[in-house]
């Protein structure tokens, strides 16, 4: 899923647990929640329209990029106390998609390596998303189904909102 869907579930997981739990258990089950609920959003990506490759030239596909990252950034600032619900939420593409990758650039400079066949925590959701959500319809070339991911996002906001 798209970073603003991974800032507003961190966002809710923390309000949530700060609102149910005492210190230091609010804290514990906000950094264990909201690193888990990447594995389980990211399980749903077929559902969303999220091309695993970038689709240059594709005004549509630059488009939502640009919603995507600038909703996503606009909520950090927005929930900056909710900051360590947002980096837990986001870790898992944090590792695989800034970390990991800067380290290959690094170790490999010469040879071109494709990065989705070397992250660690997307393979292992890949693996998780074909044992158990196999039967969900491949969607993420389909433009309509950026709906879904704004269907969640809505969801989150409600969520948020009756949190307050
Ligand atoms: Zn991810």
């Amino acid at each position: 899923m798209n970073l603003e869907t991974h800032v507003l579930t961190g966002i809710i997981i923390q309000i949530y647990c700060f609102m149910i739990f005492i210190f230091p258990f609010n804290i514990v089950f906000t950094i264990l929640f909201t690193f888990f609920s990447h594995f389980i959003l990211d399980a749903f990506v077929l559902i969303a329209y999220h091309p695993p490759d970038p689709q240059k030239g594709d005004l549509f596909w630059l488009s939502w990029q640009i919603i995507t990252y600038g909703s996503g950034g606009i909520l950090i600032l927005l929930f900056y106390p909710f900051i360590l619900g947002i980096l837990c939420a986001n870790l898992v593409d944090l590792i695989d998609w800034v970390i990991l990758r800067l380290l290959y650039t690094r170790m490999i400079k010469k040879e071109k390596i494709n990065w989705r066949y070397n992250h660690i925590f997307h393979s292992i959701i890949a693996k998780i998303r074909k044992k158990t959500l196999f039967w969900l319809p491949n969607l993420t070339y389909n433009k309509k189904a950026t709906i879904s991911e704004i269907l969640i996002d809505i969801a989150l906001i409600i969520g948020i909102l009756f949190a307050k």
